[in-house]
């Protein structure tokens, strides 16, 4: 992946914002994406266009000192992605969305369902899903909640504020992404059957947790 030319990679993030805007992660000009490329640019989706219709001539270029390289207008959550390169280096793309079902937890205050270890295949991607303090979007307060769980995690909820994922590559970040979307709707089903269940200590040793 990260030998891929530069235009391959803008060309990931078009078809990965496409995905997500089919697939009801985001809505309107909602979600951002961005890469991290050589030299410690990065290339993020624009402020006010919808995922599903960027094109790569649309993604922004910032310099490792946050500014804009060349026209466009990045994004209004750039501070969040830079803080999640800044604390992960082994990170090259960042997915923030607003999933509908997962932010419907932390709307309802009841985050603590995500993070319980339900899903084995959650648990073999991701640990648990935890999420953040509130912070308001867009504002300074967005890379600092963040800070102490996205070391640690690859796949976050901003309370009240749809969720973060990283990963190798775009599709990567995307996939978890997917996967989160789903354990969240799996987690509500199960919930509306009686209860979901956690996975015991020995289930979870078991997985090698
Ligand atoms: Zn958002």
């Amino acid at each position: 992946m990260a030998n891929l030319p530069e235009w391959r990679l803008k060309q990931q993030i078009v078809e990965v914002g496409r995905k997500m805007y089919e697939r009801g992660l985001v809505a309107a000009s909602d979600g951002n994406i961005s890469i991290r490329a050589r030299g410690q640019r990065l290339w993020i989706t624009p402020t006010g266009i919808c995922l599903g219709e960027i094109q790569t001539r649309h993604l922004v270029c910032v310099d490792r000192a946050g500014r804009t390289i060349g026209p466009g207008t990045p994004s209004s959550e750039m501070a969040l992605h830079a803080s999640v390169y800044s604390h992960r280096p082994d990170v090259v793309a960042v997915v923030h969305a607003h999933p509908p079902i997962a932010s419907a937890f932390t709307y309802a205050g009841r985050a603590d369902l995500l993070a319980r270890q339900v899903l084995p295949e959650v648990v073999l991607t991701f640990g648990s899903i935890p999420t953040t303090d509130y912070a308001t979007p867009a504002s300074p307060e967005g890379p600092l909640v963040i800070q102490d769980l996205i070391r640690d995690n690859d796949a976050l909820m901003l309370d009240r504020h749809g969720s973060l994922t990283v990963g190798a590559d775009v599709l990567d970040a995307y996939y978890k992404l997917e996967k989160l979307e789903h354990a969240a709707t799996v987690i509500l089903a199960a919930e509306r059957l009686g209860g979901a269940r956690a996975l015991s200590d020995d289930e979870l040793a078991r997985l090698g947790q």
